[in-house]
C-alpha cells in the first residue's frame, strides 16, 4: 500500500522491537472532500428543476391555468424541467454504476452499435442540417463491454451534436487494430471548441462551459466525467484536441 509507510527499528541490545505505522491521509482525506462536494453538488441540481416545477405548477393550480397561452408556458416549463431531472438522475445513475458494472464483453458489430446511437439523436442531427461522416479500420467486429462502450459513445456523440455549428459535420472513425488487440475510436466536430484552460477542466463533474453557446438545450454536465470515468475503468486512454472556434476531437483508445 503506496499510503502506508511500516517502519521497523530493531535494538539488538535489547531483545526489543518498535514497529511505527505512519498513514498518509491525504489521499483519503481528499477523496472524502470530492464525495462531500459531489453530493452538495447533486442536491443543487437537483433541487434546481424540482422547484420549477412546483413553484410552476402551483401557479398553474392558483388560476394560472384558466389562461390558455399561460397553461402552454408552464406546461412546457414543467415538461422541459421533468426531462432535465430525468437526465439528471439516469447521468448520477451511470456514474454509480461505472465501477460496479460487470465486466462481461461479448461480440459487438461497432458500425451497427454507431448507427443506432445516431438513429436515436437523429432529430437533433437533421434539425441542425448536421453531416455525419463514419469510417471503420479493420474488423469491425470486436470483443468489448458493450454497456461501458456505449455509454462512452453515446456521450461522445450526443456532445459532437450539442456543441457544433449549424450545418457543421461530424466524423466518426473506428479503428480495430488486430496486432495490438486494440481499439481506437476518434469523433471529430466541427463545432465551436473548448478554450485550452477548459479542456483542463471539463473531465470535472458538473463542469461546463457555456451553455448558451450549445445547439441543444440540456446537459447536465456529467457527460464528459462520465465518459472519462469510464474509459479509465476499462483501463483505456481518452484525449482531447480542441481549437475554439473550430472544432472538438476526442480519441479514446481501449485494450480488447
Ligand atoms: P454537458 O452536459 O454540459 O454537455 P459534459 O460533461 O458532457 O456536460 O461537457 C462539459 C462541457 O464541456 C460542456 O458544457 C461543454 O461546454 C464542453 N464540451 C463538451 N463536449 C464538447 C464539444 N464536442 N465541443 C465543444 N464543447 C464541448
Amino acid at each position: 500500500d503506496a499510503n502506508v509507510i511500516h517502519l521497523v527499528h530493531t535494538r539488538e541490545d535489547f531483545d526489543q522491537q518498535v514497529l511505527v505505522i505512519l498513514y498518509d491521509l491525504t489521499e483519503s482525506r481528499h477523496m472524502e472532500q470530492m464525495q462531500v462536494d459531489f453530493v452538495n453538488n447533486v442536491s443543487h441540481e437537483l433541487k434546481t428543476p424540482i422547484t420549477s416545477i412546483e413553484g410552476f405548477s402551483e401557479t398553474l393550480l392558483d388560476g394560472a391555468q384558466d389562461d390558455p397561452e399561460k397553461r402552454e408556458h408552464f406546461l412546457k416549463i414543467i415538461h422541459d424541467e421533468s426531462v432535465r431531472l430525468t437526465e439528471l438522475i439516469q447521468d448520477i445513475l451511470s456514474l454509480s454504476k461505472i465501477k460496479k458494472d460487470n465486466d462481461s464483453t461479448e461480440l459487438v458489430d461497432m458500425e451497427t452499435d454507431i448507427e443506432r446511437i445516431l438513429q436515436s439523436m437523429e432529430v437533433s442531427i437533421d434539425k441542425h442540417h448536421l453531416k455525419v461522416e463514419k469510417s471503420f479500420f479493420g474488423n469491425k467486429e470486436v470483443t468489448i463491454n458493450r454497456a461501458k462502450v456505449n455509454l462512452i459513445l453515446n456521450n461522445l456523440i450526443k456532445n459532437a451534436i450539442s456543441y457544433n455549428k449549424e450545418n457543421g459535420t461530424i466524423k466518426i472513425a473506428v479503428h480495430h487494430d488486430e496486432i495490438e488487440n486494440r481499439l481506437r475510436v476518434i469523433i471529430e466536430d466541427s463545432g465551436i471548441g473548448i478554450s485550452q484552460d477548459d479542456q483542463n477542466r471539463v473531465f470535472e463533474r458538473f463542469y461546463r462551459v457555456d451553455r448558451s453557446r450549445s445547439l441543444e438545450t440540456g446537459g447536465t454536465g456529467l457527460g464528459l466525467a462520465i465518459v472519462k470515468e469510464t474509459v479509465d475503468n476499462l483501463d483505456g486512454n481518452l484525449t482531447i484536441d480542441s481549437d475554439l472556434g473550430l472544432g472538438t476531437t476526442f480519441t479514446f483508445e481501449i485494450p480488447l
